[in-house]
């Protein structure tokens, strides 16, 4: 159905032409829902663009997850592309999937959402959405609905420390290249996925590079038996305490035990916690390349105090301390915000207004874009369902009132901000999928 034709208060107004913005727009497309999609940035491809200023990826990110677990199903990555592609070959695979299904034409770029609310309190209310074009123009129109999918790993969670840095003290949302990091005594706080990353990157140009952690991590490595390690396992999931114990186990006799690097001893089970995908940084543990250290104290001047007496100076502390959710243009009440998150069904519906999802507010271990996608086929065929008067869409709604699905998968997940969204991978896209097959035919 062309956009074009269609006045704006019979389309869905779709903000964000990242991973998951592409898989709304495709799947949007596929359906015949008639939507405007709205890009702040001047292409497709989200974080994975690095020059989109709203990119936190850096010059040596590649993907934790390898190409055939994280690629969309309908456009899987050539044979010739690496197991774990860096950005730049992601972003010409978003531009490539963006040309393949003419989804470019779907978007207004340099068009960013300032704000989204709804025209009355009515459950089925249309909503009001306002936009800034690059050149400062304004406008505001009403549409039926709006898809929300500006991504999750944007706005920096700074850290507050006691006391004052006479160094630099930067978040990794700032970084890019390591050469930041030039004969400079750096402190890395923080050991997920990015804080290791960086952690390597700087052992090649820092003068020196330690890693402040709090608690300890389960290091996965990417390859096991040469092949990437999250292709590996059977087809039907384990009990999590079979899991836990089998990978645990691989684990130890692959990148061995991380307390014998002087990290501290997990008090949780493996999967409890976003697993950390580099044995790179046991490497270079293990080589003096770079030191562990305990929890931070407080800053003076040069010197970090550390929670375990010790002290030592730096030049450079950089917080990987991850990112908060930010929907800046709504209401959070609007987004059903409780404590940490938004509380959606399947992350996705809000309780109280029909017409209103929210794409990518997932964080699990391997959920790829092709996860994404599958949220955004049964949000098209939602709104397509609707749209005919088809029961099946008043039977989501029923479901969307009703007592939350549990999406642990049987795992414990800590209580931090980041496992606030947090979900099981299979349980969850098995949940998505079979809401979108009840909504298969609209008649
Ligand atoms: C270093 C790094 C490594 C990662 N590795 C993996 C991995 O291996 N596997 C994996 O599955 N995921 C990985 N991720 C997670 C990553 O978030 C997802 O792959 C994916 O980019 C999420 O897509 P998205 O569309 O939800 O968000 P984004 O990619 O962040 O895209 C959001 C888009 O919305 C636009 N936007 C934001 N606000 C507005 C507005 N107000 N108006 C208009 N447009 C707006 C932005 O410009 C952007 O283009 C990684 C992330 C990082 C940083």
């Amino acid at each position: 159905m062309s956009t074009a034709t269609a006045p704006t208060h019979e389309q869905i107004a779709l903000i964000g032409a990242g991973p998951s913005g592409l898989a709304g727009a495709r799947n949007l497309q596929k359906h015949g829902v008639p939507f405007q999609g709205f890009e702040a940035h001047g292409d497709v491809g989200g974080l994975w663009d690095i020059d989109n200023p709203r990119s936190t990826v850096y010059h040596s990110a590649h993907l934790i997850s390898s190409k055939r677990t994280t690629e969309f199903a309908e456009f899987p990555m050539a044979d010739t592309v690496a197991d774990y592609p860096s950005h730049r070959e992601l972003r010409r695979y978003f531009s490539d999937f963006a040309d393949r299904f003419g989804l470019r034409a779907h978007f207004r770029f340099h068009t960013r959402v300032l704000r989204v609310e709804p025209v009355s309190d009515a459950p089925g209310t249309r909503w009001r959405v306002s936009t800034e074009a690059a050149d400062g123009t304004r406008e505001t129109a009403e549409y039926k609905g709006v898809v929300i999918a500006n991504g999750t790993l944007a706005e920096p969670k700074r850290p507050r420390f006691e006391g004052r840095f006479d160094g630099e003290l930067l978040h990794t949302s700032d970084y890019k290249h390591a050469e930041l990091f030039k004969d400079k005594r750096v402190l890395i706080v923080g050991a997920g996925n990015s804080g290791c990353d960086i952690a390597v990157d700087a052992v090649h140009y820092a003068k020196s590079v330690d890693i402040s952690v709090r608690r300890g991590y389960y290091f996965v490595p990417k390859y096991v038996f040469g092949k990437p390690a999250d292709t590996l396992g059977g087809k039907r999931p384990l009990p999590p305490w079979l899991k836990q114990k089998i990978d645990a186990t691989v684990l130890k006799w692959f990148t061995g035990d991380p307390v014998r690097f002087g990290f501290p001893k997990p008090d949780y089970r493996m999967y409890e916690s976003h697993p950390i995908v580099n044995s790179l940084v046991l490497h270079h543990v293990g080589h003096g390349d770079i030191g562990v250290r305990g929890d931070i104290a407080r800053l003076a001047g040069h010197t970090v105090h550390f929670k375990d007496g010790s002290a030592r100076d730096y030049d450079l502390i950089l917080a990987a301390t991850g990112y908060a959710l930010h929907y800046p243009f709504i209401e959070r009440e609007l987004l059903n915000w409780q404590g940490m998150a938004p509380r959606l069904y399947l992350n996705i519906f809000s309780p109280r207004f029909e017409n209103i999802a929210v794409l990518g507010m997932i964080e699990a271990s391997g959920i790829g874009w092709q996860g994404r996608y599958e949220q955004a086929e049964l949000v098209a065929r939602y709104f397509r369902a609707k749209a005919s008067g088809s029961p099946k869409a008043q039977a989501l709604r029923a479901a969307v009132q009703g007592p939350p699905p549990d999406l642990s998968g049987g795992f414990k997940y800590l209580q931090l901000e980041r496992m606030a969204y947090y979900v099981h991978k299979d349980t969850y896209r098995a949940a998505v999928r079979n809401a979108a097959a009840a909504l298969a035919d609209p008649t």
